[in-house]
């Protein structure tokens, strides 16, 4: 066990309690948590922390960063475990690995301060799995692109500071048209629209976005233009090994509060805990628990020998989120009637759970890429 790694999960948990703890069934009937959070997150060290120390970062191994994903998950709170995902797991390597060195100067320092909240825009109204669809446009004039187009389901929408936007530059080719912009929410032109209403993840944001004749310098391109869908292919093994801490953070939670509702409550003159049916749900949850934990580890440590495949990663994320889930639902049917209640944290990992399985692409999609590697197309 790295000793290190502990101590940091430590004082992790020592922050949930204090700044998370107390206030999160209120911005759950907000559906958004204050903005100042993630400047006590990034004040206290918790915001892309893997990231080079150049760029503000502390330049810790992944799991250091992955486990503030897997520790607020467990904890029960799943929106906060997704907004930190969004910002460190995915917005923040696509900057660290392809942008200018004025670019990781300019946002990536703020990124770990909590100055800036980033988000990735990818998603249309007309294009959710099918991304080579999207319609939001990009045109260079001289040296500024002119974007118009909308995007919806965004992560960290109301909060954010900077959105990596996907934008066809080329109409009618394709991937081959799609580029990636560095966007400041301030600019003229973006406007974020209303905060949507979802059926989990009550504390995190997420919105629409317009955007009518914004103006972005073409420095603020990310990467070359047209190679947008490459860099979203390359960099989604990270997002979804992200998804994946979540998954497992989240059975981890569920097995813990079931263990001690089933030996706290009783029927027909005996606790829940000693029916044979509430021992096989919980001992089939934790065998999954293990198997969902080594399949990660592995992931893990190809990501770290820049060996992860798209088609393994894909596999982890529809796994462990299938598992998580399946669990969530088992498990909260051992609290019986309080198990719908709001008031027991069980509800929450099942209603936080069911996203899981079409964020970062739909299960269905994933299924498809590891069919594809086994048959070709
Ligand atoms: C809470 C939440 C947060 C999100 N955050 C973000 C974010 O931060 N940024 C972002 O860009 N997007 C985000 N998304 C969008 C998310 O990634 C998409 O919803 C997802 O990729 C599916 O796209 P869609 O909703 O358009 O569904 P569709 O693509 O319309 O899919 C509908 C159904 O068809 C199935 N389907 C589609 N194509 C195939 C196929 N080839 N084979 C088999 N089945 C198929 C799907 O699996 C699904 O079951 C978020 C979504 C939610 C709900």
């Amino acid at each position: 066990m790295d000793a290190e790694l502990e101590l940091y999960r430590d004082n992790f948990r020592r922050f949930l309690s204090e700044y998370i703890e107390p206030f999160y069934p209120d911005w759950e009937k907000e559906g958004i948590m204050p903005r100042s959070i993630w400047n006590a997150l990034g004040e206290n060290g918790f915001l892309c922390i893997d990231l080079p120390q150049e760029y503000g970062g502390y330049g810790v191994p992944i799991e250091y960063s992955l486990m503030l994903v897997e520790e607020s998950a467990r904890a029960g709170y799943g929106a906060l475990a997704a907004s930190i995902s969004c910002h460190s797991e995915i917005a923040a390597p696509y900057i660290l690995h392809i942008g200018t060195e004025a670019q990781k100067k300019y946002w990536l320092p703020k990124m770990v301060s909590g100055e800036v909240v980033a988000a990735i825009g990818m998603t249309e109204p007309g294009a959710g799995s099918d991304l080579q669809a999207i319609r939001t446009n990009a045109v260079l004039e001289q040296s500024t692109y002119i974007v118009n187009g909308s995007k919806t389901f965004i992560s960290n929408g109301q909060h954010a500071d900077l959105v990596i936007l996907a934008v066809k530059t080329t109409p009618n080719i394709g991937a081959k048209g799609i580029s990636l912009l560095l966007v400041d929410t301030k600019l003229l032109g973006f406007k974020k629209g209303s905060n949507l209403k979802k059926i989990g993840l009550h504390a995190q944001d997420t919105s629409e976005l317009f955007f009518d004749n914004l103006h972005v310098p073409q420095e603020q391109l990310l990467g070359q233009e047209g190679k947008g869908f490459f860099y979203l292919m390359k960099e989604l093994p990270r997002e979804r090994t992200g998804i994946a801490a979540q998954a497992l953070g989240s059975i981890k939670g569920a097995i813990d509060v079931t263990t001690q509702y089933v030996q706290e409550r009783s029927a027909f003159g005996q606790k829940v805990s000693q029916f044979q049916n509430s021992r096989f749900v919980l001992a089939h949850a934790k065998i999954n628990e293990l198997a969902v934990s080594a399949f990660y580890k592995e992931n893990l440590e190809l990501y770290k020998a820049h060996q992860l495949s798209v088609e393994r990663a894909a596999a982890l994320k529809c796994f462990s989120t299938d598992m998580q889930m399946k669990i969530a639902d088992n498990l909260l049917q051992l609290f019986g009637g309080y198990g719908y209640m709001q008031e027991y944290v069980i509800s929450r990992f099942f209603v936080d759970a069911r996203v899981q399985k079409i964020y970062g692409g739909t299960n269905e999609i994933m299924k498809e890429i590891v069919a594809r590697e086994l048959l070709g197309r």
